[in-house]
Protein backbone atom coordinates (compact mmCIF):
# COMPACT_ATOMS: atom_id res chain seq x y z
CA UNK A 1 0.00 0.00 0.00
CA UNK A 2 0.65 3.99 -1.02
CA UNK A 3 -0.37 5.67 2.67
CA UNK A 4 -0.60 9.66 2.87
CA UNK A 5 -0.15 10.37 6.29
CA UNK A 6 -1.19 14.15 7.12
CA UNK A 7 0.43 15.29 10.52
CA UNK A 8 3.07 12.25 9.89
CA UNK A 9 5.57 14.58 11.42
CA UNK A 10 3.88 14.70 14.66
CA UNK A 11 3.74 12.65 17.83
CA UNK A 12 1.13 10.08 16.65
CA UNK A 13 1.97 10.63 12.67
CA UNK A 14 5.74 9.12 12.86
CA UNK A 15 4.90 6.31 14.87
CA UNK A 16 2.28 5.73 12.02
CA UNK A 17 5.03 6.23 9.93
CA UNK A 18 7.21 4.09 11.09
CA UNK A 19 4.22 0.93 11.68
CA UNK A 20 3.68 1.02 8.27
CA UNK A 21 7.38 1.18 6.92
CA UNK A 22 7.87 -1.98 9.05
CA UNK A 23 5.16 -3.92 7.28
CA UNK A 24 6.42 -3.03 4.27
CA UNK A 25 4.02 -0.17 3.02
CA UNK A 26 5.02 3.19 1.16
CA UNK A 27 4.73 6.05 3.40
CA UNK A 28 4.21 9.99 2.39
CA UNK A 29 4.25 11.84 5.44
CA UNK A 30 2.85 15.06 4.76
CA UNK A 31 3.63 17.99 7.14
CA UNK A 32 3.61 21.93 7.81
CA UNK A 33 5.30 21.67 10.91
CA UNK A 34 3.09 23.51 12.93
CA UNK A 35 3.13 21.57 15.83
CA UNK A 36 5.01 18.42 15.15
CA UNK A 37 9.04 17.79 15.03
CA UNK A 38 11.12 16.85 11.44
CA UNK A 39 13.27 15.22 14.28
CA UNK A 40 10.51 13.04 14.65
CA UNK A 41 10.73 11.63 11.46
CA UNK A 42 14.41 11.96 10.93
CA UNK A 43 15.54 8.60 10.88
CA UNK A 44 13.57 8.12 7.90
CA UNK A 45 15.17 9.99 6.03
CA UNK A 46 16.83 8.08 2.76
CA UNK A 47 14.85 5.24 3.84
CA UNK A 48 13.22 4.29 0.51
CA UNK A 49 9.68 3.84 1.07
CA UNK A 50 9.29 6.97 3.01
CA UNK A 51 8.78 10.64 1.28
CA UNK A 52 8.29 13.84 3.02
CA UNK A 53 6.02 16.45 1.65
CA UNK A 54 6.72 19.65 3.40
CA UNK A 55 3.05 21.49 3.69
CA UNK A 56 -0.23 22.94 4.86
CA UNK A 57 -3.21 20.59 4.04
CA UNK A 58 -5.41 23.44 4.54
CA UNK A 59 -4.32 25.60 1.31
CA UNK A 60 -4.35 22.73 -1.03
CA UNK A 61 -1.06 19.72 -1.39
CA UNK A 62 -0.34 17.77 -4.35
CA UNK A 63 0.93 14.04 -4.22
CA UNK A 64 2.23 12.76 -7.11
CA UNK A 65 1.86 8.61 -7.84
CA UNK A 66 -1.41 6.49 -6.94
CA UNK A 67 -2.61 6.83 -3.14
CA UNK A 68 -4.44 3.69 -1.31
CA UNK A 69 -4.92 5.24 1.89
CA UNK A 70 -5.28 8.60 3.38
CA UNK A 71 -4.47 8.45 7.32
CA UNK A 72 -5.60 12.48 8.18
CA UNK A 73 -4.34 13.49 11.51
CA UNK A 74 -2.60 16.53 10.88
CA UNK A 75 -4.20 19.13 13.69
CA UNK A 76 -3.06 20.68 16.88
CA UNK A 77 -3.84 18.45 19.39
CA UNK A 78 -2.69 20.03 23.08
CA UNK A 79 -4.22 22.20 24.54
CA UNK A 80 -2.44 24.72 24.79
CA UNK A 81 -1.45 24.18 20.82
CA UNK A 82 -5.03 24.91 20.28
CA UNK A 83 -5.78 27.76 22.30
CA UNK A 84 -2.43 28.92 20.42
CA UNK A 85 -3.52 28.19 17.14
CA UNK A 86 -7.34 28.93 17.11
CA UNK A 87 -7.98 29.81 13.63
CA UNK A 88 -5.29 27.22 11.95
CA UNK A 89 -7.36 24.40 14.67
CA UNK A 90 -10.97 25.20 12.77
CA UNK A 91 -8.94 25.19 9.15
CA UNK A 92 -7.27 22.26 9.62
CA UNK A 93 -10.21 20.41 10.82
CA UNK A 94 -13.19 21.88 8.33
CA UNK A 95 -10.67 22.87 5.18
CA UNK A 96 -7.75 20.57 5.78
CA UNK A 97 -10.08 17.63 6.23
CA UNK A 98 -11.90 18.35 2.67
CA UNK A 99 -8.33 18.33 0.97
CA UNK A 100 -8.10 15.28 2.49
CA UNK A 101 -10.96 13.60 1.87
CA UNK A 102 -10.70 14.94 -2.20
CA UNK A 103 -7.22 12.89 -2.65
CA UNK A 104 -8.81 9.83 -1.10
CA UNK A 105 -11.71 10.11 -3.64
CA UNK A 106 -9.72 11.20 -6.24
CA UNK A 107 -7.64 8.30 -5.54
CA UNK A 108 -10.83 5.59 -4.94
CA UNK A 109 -8.16 5.43 -1.13
CA UNK A 110 -9.53 4.61 1.81
CA UNK A 111 -9.99 7.40 4.48
CA UNK A 112 -9.18 7.60 7.92
CA UNK A 113 -9.67 10.48 10.47
CA UNK A 114 -8.09 11.34 13.76
CA UNK A 115 -10.89 12.19 15.87
CA UNK A 116 -10.91 12.46 19.45
CA UNK A 117 -12.53 12.28 22.74
CA UNK A 118 -13.23 15.46 22.66
CA UNK A 119 -16.06 15.25 20.65
CA UNK A 120 -17.85 13.89 23.40
CA UNK A 121 -16.94 17.05 25.76
CA UNK A 122 -17.34 17.14 29.37
CA UNK A 123 -19.32 13.73 29.08
CA UNK A 124 -22.41 13.44 30.92
CA UNK A 125 -22.53 9.60 30.21
CA UNK A 126 -19.59 8.05 31.99
CA UNK A 127 -17.80 5.80 30.51
CA UNK A 128 -18.57 7.07 26.60
CA UNK A 129 -20.02 5.01 24.13
CA UNK A 130 -19.90 5.60 20.28
CA UNK A 131 -23.38 6.61 20.88
CA UNK A 132 -23.18 9.45 22.92
CA UNK A 133 -23.43 12.71 21.05
CA UNK A 134 -21.53 14.07 23.73
CA UNK A 135 -21.28 17.91 25.71
CA UNK A 136 -19.61 20.39 23.90
CA UNK A 137 -19.73 23.92 24.66
CA UNK A 138 -19.70 25.53 21.37
CA UNK A 139 -18.41 29.13 22.26
CA UNK A 140 -16.21 27.96 25.25
CA UNK A 141 -12.13 27.90 24.79
CA UNK A 142 -11.68 24.43 24.03
CA UNK A 143 -14.28 24.79 21.33
CA UNK A 144 -12.00 25.30 18.67
CA UNK A 145 -10.81 21.81 18.61
CA UNK A 146 -13.97 20.41 19.96
CA UNK A 147 -15.87 21.50 16.73
CA UNK A 148 -13.12 21.72 14.77
CA UNK A 149 -13.34 17.37 15.24
CA UNK A 150 -17.02 17.31 15.30
CA UNK A 151 -17.60 18.91 12.19
CA UNK A 152 -14.28 16.42 10.09
CA UNK A 153 -16.45 13.66 11.35
CA UNK A 154 -19.63 15.47 9.64
CA UNK A 155 -17.85 16.26 6.62
CA UNK A 156 -16.53 12.72 6.75
CA UNK A 157 -19.76 10.78 6.93
CA UNK A 158 -21.11 13.36 4.26
CA UNK A 159 -18.20 12.44 1.80
CA UNK A 160 -19.33 8.63 2.53
CA UNK A 161 -23.60 9.18 1.61
CA UNK A 162 -22.76 11.52 -1.23
CA UNK A 163 -19.62 10.16 -2.90
CA UNK A 164 -19.66 6.80 -1.26
CA UNK A 165 -16.17 6.98 0.28
CA UNK A 166 -14.58 5.06 1.39
CA UNK A 167 -13.93 6.53 5.22
CA UNK A 168 -13.45 5.44 8.74
CA UNK A 169 -13.01 7.20 12.46
CA UNK A 170 -11.15 6.98 15.17
CA UNK A 171 -11.72 8.50 18.63
CA UNK A 172 -8.46 8.87 19.96
CA UNK A 173 -8.26 9.35 23.82
CA UNK A 174 -5.48 10.73 25.58
CA UNK A 175 -1.93 9.03 24.55
CA UNK A 176 1.12 8.87 25.24
CA UNK A 177 4.42 7.66 24.85
CA UNK A 178 8.67 9.09 23.35
CA UNK A 179 8.07 11.70 21.41
CA UNK A 180 5.80 13.48 23.57
CA UNK A 181 7.11 17.38 22.83
CA UNK A 182 8.10 17.82 26.33
CA UNK A 183 7.11 21.41 26.86
CA UNK A 184 3.44 20.64 24.83
CA UNK A 185 1.60 21.25 27.83
CA UNK A 186 0.23 18.03 28.24
CA UNK A 187 -0.36 16.72 31.60
CA UNK A 188 2.21 13.04 30.87
CA UNK A 189 4.82 15.23 29.65
CA UNK A 190 4.33 17.97 31.49
CA UNK A 191 4.63 15.47 34.52
CA UNK A 192 7.71 13.53 33.83
CA UNK A 193 9.28 16.72 32.77
CA UNK A 194 9.02 18.14 35.76
CA UNK A 195 9.42 15.08 37.84
CA UNK A 196 12.77 15.08 35.68
CA UNK A 197 13.77 18.68 37.02
CA UNK A 198 13.01 18.06 40.21
CA UNK A 199 9.85 20.67 40.10
CA UNK A 200 6.59 21.05 41.35
CA UNK A 201 4.13 18.94 39.64
CA UNK A 202 1.03 21.21 38.24
CA UNK A 203 -2.36 19.76 39.30
CA UNK A 204 -4.32 21.75 37.96
CA UNK A 205 -8.11 22.01 40.42
CA UNK A 206 -7.30 19.43 42.99
CA UNK A 207 -6.42 16.75 40.25
CA UNK A 208 -9.46 15.13 40.77
CA UNK A 209 -10.84 14.90 37.41
CA UNK A 210 -9.99 11.51 35.53
CA UNK A 211 -8.46 10.78 32.33
CA UNK A 212 -7.73 7.37 30.75
CA UNK A 213 -4.20 6.94 29.27
CA UNK A 214 -3.41 5.08 26.34
CA UNK A 215 0.34 3.74 25.25
CA UNK A 216 1.40 5.19 21.84
CA UNK A 217 2.13 1.49 20.55
CA UNK A 218 -1.19 0.13 21.16
CA UNK A 219 -3.43 3.31 19.70
CA UNK A 220 -0.96 2.36 16.64
CA UNK A 221 -2.64 -1.16 16.14
CA UNK A 222 -5.09 0.57 16.27
CA UNK A 223 -4.96 3.36 13.49
CA UNK A 224 -3.27 0.71 11.09
CA UNK A 225 -6.46 -2.01 11.84
CA UNK A 226 -8.68 1.13 10.86
CA UNK A 227 -6.63 1.75 7.43
CA UNK A 228 -6.71 -2.22 6.57
CA UNK A 229 -11.11 -2.42 7.40
CA UNK A 230 -13.44 -1.27 5.11
CA UNK A 231 -15.86 -0.03 8.31
CA UNK A 232 -17.18 3.11 9.25
CA UNK A 233 -16.94 2.94 13.18
CA UNK A 234 -16.75 5.39 15.24
CA UNK A 235 -14.68 4.05 17.23
CA UNK A 236 -13.36 4.55 20.46
CA UNK A 237 -9.64 4.05 20.25
CA UNK A 238 -8.16 4.27 24.15
CA UNK A 239 -7.17 2.51 27.26
CA UNK A 240 -10.13 1.46 29.69
CA UNK A 241 -8.05 2.02 32.78
CA UNK A 242 -9.41 5.24 33.94
CA UNK A 243 -7.38 7.30 36.72
CA UNK A 244 -7.33 10.90 38.56
CA UNK A 245 -4.87 12.95 37.36
CA UNK A 246 -3.41 12.93 41.30
CA UNK A 247 -3.34 9.22 40.64
CA UNK A 248 -1.20 9.99 37.52
CA UNK A 249 1.07 12.34 39.55
CA UNK A 250 1.87 9.57 41.98
CA UNK A 251 2.97 6.69 38.88
CA UNK A 252 4.84 9.23 37.55
CA UNK A 253 6.54 9.91 40.81
CA UNK A 254 6.89 6.34 40.60
CA UNK A 255 8.82 5.88 37.25
CA UNK A 256 10.92 8.92 37.62
CA UNK A 257 12.20 8.25 40.98
CA UNK A 258 11.37 11.92 41.86
CA UNK A 259 10.75 13.03 45.10
CA UNK A 260 8.93 16.18 43.65
CA UNK A 261 6.19 17.85 45.50
CA UNK A 262 2.54 18.82 43.91
CA UNK A 263 1.89 22.44 43.33
CA UNK A 264 -2.02 22.94 42.86
CA UNK A 265 -3.01 25.35 40.06
CA UNK A 266 -6.66 26.59 38.61
CA UNK A 267 -8.59 24.31 36.50
CA UNK A 268 -8.64 25.59 33.38
CA UNK A 269 -12.32 26.61 31.79
CA UNK A 270 -14.70 23.41 30.27
CA UNK A 271 -11.73 20.87 31.27
CA UNK A 272 -13.61 17.84 31.43
CA UNK A 273 -14.34 16.13 34.55
CA UNK A 274 -14.17 12.77 33.75
CA UNK A 275 -13.20 10.26 30.41
CA UNK A 276 -13.17 6.31 29.96
CA UNK A 277 -13.95 4.76 26.54
CA UNK A 278 -16.28 1.63 26.20
CA UNK A 279 -14.00 -0.11 23.87
CA UNK A 280 -16.59 -3.12 22.98
CA UNK A 281 -17.10 -2.11 19.47
CA UNK A 282 -13.45 -1.69 18.38
CA UNK A 283 -12.70 -5.15 19.89
CA UNK A 284 -15.27 -7.00 18.37
CA UNK A 285 -15.13 -5.32 14.73
CA UNK A 286 -11.51 -4.73 14.75
CA UNK A 287 -10.21 -7.30 17.10
CA UNK A 288 -8.33 -4.32 19.48
CA UNK A 289 -7.59 -3.76 22.48
CA UNK A 290 -4.91 -1.79 24.34
CA UNK A 291 -2.43 -4.03 26.14
CA UNK A 292 0.49 -2.19 27.76
CA UNK A 293 -0.39 -1.11 31.45
CA UNK A 294 0.33 2.40 32.53
CA UNK A 295 3.54 1.99 34.28
CA UNK A 296 5.12 0.02 31.57
CA UNK A 297 4.01 2.50 29.37
CA UNK A 298 5.25 5.60 31.37
CA UNK A 299 8.93 3.82 32.10
CA UNK A 300 9.49 3.79 28.16
CA UNK A 301 8.35 7.45 28.10
CA UNK A 302 10.70 8.10 31.00
CA UNK A 303 13.19 6.08 29.26
CA UNK A 304 12.75 8.19 25.82
CA UNK A 305 12.56 11.95 28.03
CA UNK A 306 16.01 10.73 29.45
CA UNK A 307 17.66 10.74 26.13
CA UNK A 308 20.12 13.66 25.09
CA UNK A 309 18.01 15.08 22.04
CA UNK A 310 14.83 15.27 24.40
CA UNK A 311 17.09 17.50 26.95
CA UNK A 312 18.40 19.32 24.52
CA UNK A 313 14.66 20.35 22.87
CA UNK A 314 12.97 20.89 25.94
CA UNK A 315 16.16 23.47 26.91
CA UNK A 316 15.26 25.74 23.86
CA UNK A 317 11.28 24.99 23.26
CA UNK A 318 9.03 27.49 25.03
CA UNK A 319 7.29 25.96 28.14
CA UNK A 320 3.57 25.97 26.92
CA UNK A 321 1.97 24.54 29.93
CA UNK A 322 -0.32 26.83 32.16
CA UNK A 323 -1.15 29.07 29.17
CA UNK A 324 -4.06 29.88 28.05
CA UNK A 325 -7.80 28.73 28.30
CA UNK A 326 -8.75 29.64 31.62
P1 LIG B 1 0.91 16.54 17.13
O1 LIG B 1 0.71 17.98 17.33
O2 LIG B 1 2.17 15.93 17.63
O3 LIG B 1 0.77 16.14 15.60
C1 LIG B 1 -0.05 16.83 14.70
C2 LIG B 1 0.75 17.05 13.42
O4 LIG B 1 -0.07 17.73 12.47
C3 LIG B 1 1.97 17.93 13.66
O5 LIG B 1 3.12 17.32 13.11
C4 LIG B 1 1.64 19.24 12.94
O6 LIG B 1 2.77 19.91 12.48
C5 LIG B 1 0.72 18.73 11.84
N1 LIG B 1 -0.17 19.76 11.32
C6 LIG B 1 -0.99 20.59 12.03
N2 LIG B 1 -1.65 21.40 11.20
C7 LIG B 1 -1.26 21.08 9.94
C8 LIG B 1 -1.60 21.57 8.64
N3 LIG B 1 -2.47 22.56 8.47
N4 LIG B 1 -0.99 21.01 7.56
C9 LIG B 1 -0.10 20.00 7.72
N5 LIG B 1 0.25 19.50 8.92
C10 LIG B 1 -0.32 20.04 10.01
O7 LIG B 1 -0.36 15.81 17.78
P2 LIG B 1 -0.66 14.26 17.98
O8 LIG B 1 -0.83 14.01 19.41
O9 LIG B 1 0.30 13.43 17.20
O10 LIG B 1 -2.11 14.16 17.32
C11 LIG B 1 -2.29 13.64 16.00
C12 LIG B 1 -3.77 13.58 15.69
O11 LIG B 1 -4.43 12.71 16.62
C13 LIG B 1 -4.48 14.93 15.78
O12 LIG B 1 -5.42 15.01 14.74
C14 LIG B 1 -5.17 14.87 17.12
O13 LIG B 1 -6.32 15.66 17.13
C15 LIG B 1 -5.50 13.40 17.23
N6 LIG B 1 -5.63 13.00 18.64
C16 LIG B 1 -4.51 12.85 19.43
C17 LIG B 1 -4.67 12.50 20.76
C18 LIG B 1 -3.48 12.29 21.68
O14 LIG B 1 -3.67 11.98 22.85
N7 LIG B 1 -2.25 12.41 21.21
C19 LIG B 1 -5.94 12.33 21.30
C20 LIG B 1 -7.04 12.53 20.48
C21 LIG B 1 -6.87 12.84 19.14
N1 LIG C 1 -3.37 18.85 33.68
C1 LIG C 1 -2.80 19.08 34.92
N2 LIG C 1 -1.55 19.62 34.96
C2 LIG C 1 -0.85 19.91 33.82
C3 LIG C 1 -1.44 19.66 32.56
C4 LIG C 1 -2.71 19.14 32.52
O1 LIG C 1 -3.40 18.82 35.97
O2 LIG C 1 0.29 20.41 33.95
C5 LIG C 1 -4.72 18.24 33.63
C6 LIG C 1 -5.71 18.95 32.73
O3 LIG C 1 -6.35 20.00 33.42
C7 LIG C 1 -6.65 17.81 32.36
C8 LIG C 1 -5.75 16.59 32.35
O4 LIG C 1 -4.60 16.94 33.11
O5 LIG C 1 -7.64 17.65 33.35
C9 LIG C 1 -5.33 16.15 30.97
O6 LIG C 1 -4.80 17.27 30.31
P1 LIG C 1 -4.17 17.19 28.84
O7 LIG C 1 -3.90 18.58 28.42
O8 LIG C 1 -3.04 16.23 28.82
O9 LIG C 1 -5.32 16.52 27.96
P2 LIG C 1 -6.88 16.85 27.76
O10 LIG C 1 -7.32 17.90 28.71
O11 LIG C 1 -6.97 17.29 26.34
O12 LIG C 1 -7.53 15.55 28.03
Amino acid sequence: MRVVITGGGGFLGSHLCDALLRRGDRVVCLDDFSTGEPGNVGHLRGHPRFQLIRADVTTGFDVAGPVDAVAHLASPASPPDYHRLSLETLAVGSKGTENALRLAVAHRARFVLASTSEVYGDPAAHPQREEYWGNVNPIGPRSVYDEAKRFAEALTVAYRRRMRADVGIVRIFNTYGPRMRPNDGRVVSTFIRQALDGQPLTLYGDGSQTRSFCYVDDLIRGIVAMIDADLLGPFNLGNPREQTVRELAELVREATGSDSGLEFLPLPVDDPTRRRPVIERAREQLGWSPRVPIDEGLRHTVAWFTSGSVARRAATEPNLGMSVGR
